[in-house]
């Protein structure tokens, strides 16, 4: 599993990704320690049962850099992927929230955003975090390691969800450039997903919205599954392999009715995020929930920001 593949962005310095040198690297690892399964192979096992040998690549939230940086190397490699992309961005044309938190954290002074937060958020956007907990980072000496993880923690987790969004187009405004935060140019286009599928790739649906799908009523699960591939399908892609994967991934991300949904759209297989092999059993009795590794559980697989390297990737 993938995200961000790109080259490093002197305005983004901050920003986790994968280097594309080091994904590069990491795909002669991978093609020398296991191989790569073919598309056929892969389709076949589906069916069979029988898990073949290697890897298959996976690259979650239809980024731009999927086109521009791993596309070229997946073709002159001669390998494929499948790209899953969440739909509801190209109807609303604007960045997910996760995303654009991705983007302010990424950009050079985290320590700004903190005060802008620190002075301007009422104390009832937050949720079980208190003005004192500003107070205590503030006054002592501090990195910029320091403000964006605490940025990250405010965003995620502290501020209510009924603010949130507010909260982020405000800090967006002020931090962002506006190019920074075009719709077609941060994610795929309807034709880059046609060439991908066309040169082989195999385009699936990472939901709507990208929710937590367990967090939803089975009703709105459903449209949820079903209206992202109803998009994809009006991009002009041919879908002749449907596929899922669950927002955020992990077991407590999805439930058994959420699978029993996508068997229901005639969905093929799913991923779910799961550190280990696909066996036999998955194939036969649990295609709608297939592990999946993260790429930074293996060499050159950890991401980067300009002079440093990280363990931890995102799981978005
Ligand atoms: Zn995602």
């Amino acid at each position: 599993m993938y995200h961000y593949v790109k080259e490093d962005d002197p305005s983004f310095p901050n920003f986790n990704h994968l280097h594309i040198e080091d994904f590069k690297k990491q795909l002669d690892y991978l093609g020398n320690k296991f191989g790569f399964v073919t598309k056929k192979d892969f389709q076949d096992a589906l069916e069979s049962g029988d898990p073949p040998k290697g890897v298959v690549l996976t690259f979650d939230d239809g980024l731009k850099c999927h086109y521009d940086q791993v596309f070229p190397v997946l073709k002159e490699r001669g390998l494929w992927g499948i790209f899953y992309v969440a739909t509801e961005m190209y109807r609303t044309q604007k960045l997910s929230d996760v995303h654009r938190i991705h983007l302010l954290l990424g950009q050079e002074n985290n320590q700004k955003i903190y005060e802008y937060l620190n002075e301007k958020i009422p104390q009832d956007y937050l949720v079980d975090f208190v003005r004192e907990d500003f107070k205590k980072l503030t006054y002592t000496r501090q990195i910029n390691d320091d403000f964006t993880k605490m940025v990250k923690k405010i965003l995620n987790y502290y501020i209510s969800y009924t603010y949130r969004e507010k909260v982020i187009d405000d800090l967006c405004e002020l931090f962002l450039k506006k190019e920074d935060l075009n719709v077609l140019d941060f994610y795929l286009t309807a034709e880059e997903m046609v060439e991908m599928e066309n040169a082989g790739m195999i385009i699936g649906s990472h939901s709507a919205s990208h929710p937590v799908m367990s967090k939803l009523d089975l009703e709105t699960q459903k449209i949820e599954i079903q209206s992202s591939f109803s998009d994809l399908k009006n991009f002009g892609l041919k879908l002749s392999c449907k596929s899922f994967c669950y927002p955020y991934g992990g077991f407590h991300t999805f439930t058994k009715e959420t699978e029993a949904l996508l068997e229901m759209e005639k969905c093929r297989f799913s991923f779910n995020v799961e550190s280990r092999d696909i066996s036999k059993k998955d194939l036969t009795e649990r295609k709608q929930a297939l592990p999946r590794y993260d790429c930074n559980e293996f060499p050159f697989g950890q991401v980067r920001r300009i002079g440093k390297v990280h363990s931890s990737s995102y799981s978005i």
